[in-house]
């Protein structure tokens, strides 16, 4: 392939802007062009695609956000839409395209592939719940800004002997919530993938007040419910007290850790490696530590699935 194209679409995640820049030093150091597209499929369909070299990446590995921008287009889930993009990728002579993006943005290059045109996708959202790949860039940092935030709550929690709950990203899955409800001790996690009994949780609000507690930590997945319905509900049915915060956007901004950067150059780098290959109609993923790629339509028909095990753990150890 002489020239490809990159693009950042749906809810944006910290590392994002470091895969652009695997993606386009990588094909560069093999003699190939890249074309960025920016806002996402938006933006293929009007033609806002520029040509980036070497330089256009400088300076953006440490930084969160995307710099090709996002946009959520509901044309592109039209054959039409579709048609229109593919149109344009081929007026500007782009060969194959890289998708960095969440589970939305894997449809688009699933259509992309069912019309012949070879995409490969890559997992850039902080939710983790692409299936195929064990970490999706972005995760790592979201689940720190989590921490930071637990961290801090606890301080206020012991000092006014207050019982807390924090609701977290993830959609509808649970890995923000249980990743950070481990490595911050919560007393409770409620992830969509497991039903959790009211009862549960209050049984572990008493346990922990009998021994002398002096806080309590619930994380609540947004796929679950609201931290303040979750509250409500605790109020009303067990008279007991809480505080409510509710993380938001700020889990999706911040310069990415290292393990993200790390990630995200490895993936962008395959993503490129496969295009070049000749292998379209890819996703590209890391189970074990090691890069894999599978076929995007086959992984699509599959689910994230949590690590079970690490749910019973957060049990034992909050006990
Ligand atoms: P994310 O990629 O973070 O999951 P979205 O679900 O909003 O975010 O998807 C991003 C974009 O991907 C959508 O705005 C749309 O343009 C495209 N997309 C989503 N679903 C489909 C689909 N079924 N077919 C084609 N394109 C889709």
């Amino acid at each position: 392939m002489k020239r490809i194209g990159v693009l950042t679409s749906g809810g944006d995640s910290p590392g994002m802007n470091a895969a652009v820049r695997a993606v386009v030093r990588k094909a560069i150091f093999h003699g190939t062009e890249v074309y960025g597209i920016y806002q996402g499929y938006q933006g293929l369909i009007e033609g806002n695609i520029q040509k980036l070299e070497l330089g256009s990446v400088g300076d953006i590995i440490h930084r969160g956000g995307t710099f090709l921008y996002s946009a959520r287009c509901e044309e592109f889930k039209t054959t039409e839409g579709q048609k229109k993009g593919i149109e344009q990728l081929n007026k500007h002579g782009i060969e194959g395209l890289v998708v960095i993006g969440g589970d939305g943005s894997y449809r688009g290059a699933e259509a992309l592939t069912r019309h012949g045109y070879p995409c490969v996708g890559v997992p850039g959202t902080i939710d983790n719940d692409i299936p195929g790949t064990e970490f999706t860039i972005g995760f790592d940092t979201a689940l720190n800004t989590v921490i930071d935030a637990i961290d801090k709550i606890r301080d206020t929690a012991t000092s006014h002997d207050r019982a807390f709950i924090i609701e977290v990203m993830g959609r509808n899955a649970g890995d923000i919530a249980l990743w950070s409800g481990l490595a911050g001790g919560a007393e409770s996690i409620l992830i969509p993938e497991e039903k959790d009994e009211l009862a549960d949780v209050v049984q572990r609000l008493n346990r922990g007040t009998e021994r002398g507690k002096k806080h309590s930590i619930i994380i609540v997945a947004e796929g679950v419910t609201t931290g303040s319905e979750f509250a409500k509900q605790l109020k009303d049915e067990c008279n007991l007290e809480t505080r409510v915060s509710v993380l938001g956007h700020i889990q999706r901004g911040g310069s990415p850790t290292a393990s993200d950067r790390v990630l995200a150059s490895r993936l962008g780098a395959r993503a490129v490696e496969l295009l070049l290959a000749g292998k379209g109609g890819r996703a590209v993923g890391i189970e074990k530590n090691a890069l894999v790629d599978y076929d995007i339509i086959e992984a699509l028909s599959h689910q994230h699935q949590i690590d079970r095990s690490m749910y019973q753990l957060s049990k034992e150890l909050s006990i």
